[in-house]
């Protein structure tokens, strides 16, 4: 039986034991880090050493004490099948693990957005398949930097603006997936914007075709700016399927280097984007990518579940040498 339940989503505690073993690998190293025994799963390391950087930003803040602890208990330890395979490299695949689903968390954001991608490359081949003629644009919508304290409200308003836009005539978009992005500024400011996959049927390359600047203008409309946005279109070709669109839109909500860049813009942006959706799906796309919308009920995805595995190891996270180890439990 799994020592460690799946997924429990309530951020639990537990302590890492200290035991480490030596585990042989099969090329003859003597590593037990999980970087050398499973080559696919150094990701880890990069995005539980950010959040031990994140936990430290929130310890600083009398307000995210909670999300401190929450962070610096996530992912601790790690569970991993052992796939049974003839090939001289042991393959490894995740079983289990505690997530603390604090938005900004690194390890969080990064298997949320690997939740997401999976199911997006699921559903967009079948949307594809039952509308082979229509077409995908990829679109960004900028506006210039605000504030970090004002960001709250200037996304409020951008999604206000995308929403009007969406009832504009020249819309002709019948299913849409939006991401919010929002970088940090070199002076300190807050860059949100706007990721889209938009939906176009055939006649968008006919009559009803909207060049870069009719696009800027109608953002600009709806935005009620009185200034010119930087907006971004492109055209996935004819006959190409969307899903190579899928890394940039269901990326990551702020890149890494942001979160540990500047601890009070980070405190500032946590406080600014609490409960704010930051996937939205629209028209015909909602129907095959509503749950996109939501926080997703597992972060360790059922592919990686498999039967008949040839054992189990476990990782425990190792701070000071910022790498997971194998450990006994
Ligand atoms: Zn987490």
């Amino acid at each position: 039986m799994s020592a460690l339940s799946r997924d429990d989503g309530a951020g639990g505690s537990f302590c890492v034991p200290i035991l480490t073993s030596n585990l042989i690998s099969e090329q003859g190293s003597n590593s037990s880090y999980l970087c050398d025994l499973s080559p696919k799963d150094k990701s880890w390391d990069k995005h539980r050493s950010t959040a031990d950087s994140v936990q430290n930003h929130y310890f600083h803040s009398q307000d995210f004490q909670k999300y401190a602890r929450r962070v610096s208990e996530c992912s601790q330890l790690l569970e991993f099948g052992i796939v049974p395979n003839n090939a001289a490299k042991r393959k490894l695949k995740l079983t289990g693990a505690r997530f603390c689903r604090v938005r900004h968390c690194p390890v969080c954001q990064w298997r949320r957005s690997l939740m997401w991608k999976s199911k997006a490359y699921k559903v967009l081949p079948k949307i594809v398949e039952q509308y082979p003629k229509h077409r995908w644009l990829f679109l960004t919508l900028t506006l210039r930097n605000c504030s970090v304290s004002d960001l709250r409200v200037v996304l409020q308003e951008m999604n206000k603006a995308f929403k009007r836009m969406t009832m504009r005539k020249v819309w002709s978009s019948i299913g849409w997936l939006k991401s919010i992005e929002v970088t940090c500024g070199r002076d300190g400011s807050a860059h949100p914007h706007f990721h889209c996959l938009l939906m176009v049927p055939p006649t968008y390359f006919g009559k009803n075709y909207m060049k870069q600047a009719d696009w800027v203008d109608l953002w600009r409309s709806c935005m009620k700016l009185d200034y010119n946005p930087i907006v971004d279109v492109r055209a996935v070709k004819r006959g190409q399927q969307p899903m190579q669109l899928i890394p940039e839109i269901l990326k990551y909500c702020t890149k890494e280097s942001d979160m540990v860049g500047d601890r009070d813009w980070f405190l500032e942006l946590t406080r600014q984007m609490h409960k704010l959706r930051c996937v939205a799906t629209g028209g015909l796309l909602k129907n095959y990518l509503r749950e996109l919308e939501q926080e997703p009920d597992d972060l360790i995805g059922a592919d990686e579940l498999g039967e008949g595995l040839a054992g189990e190891l476990y990782f425990g996270w190792q701070c000071h040498v910022k790498r997971y180890k194998q450990v006994d439990i």
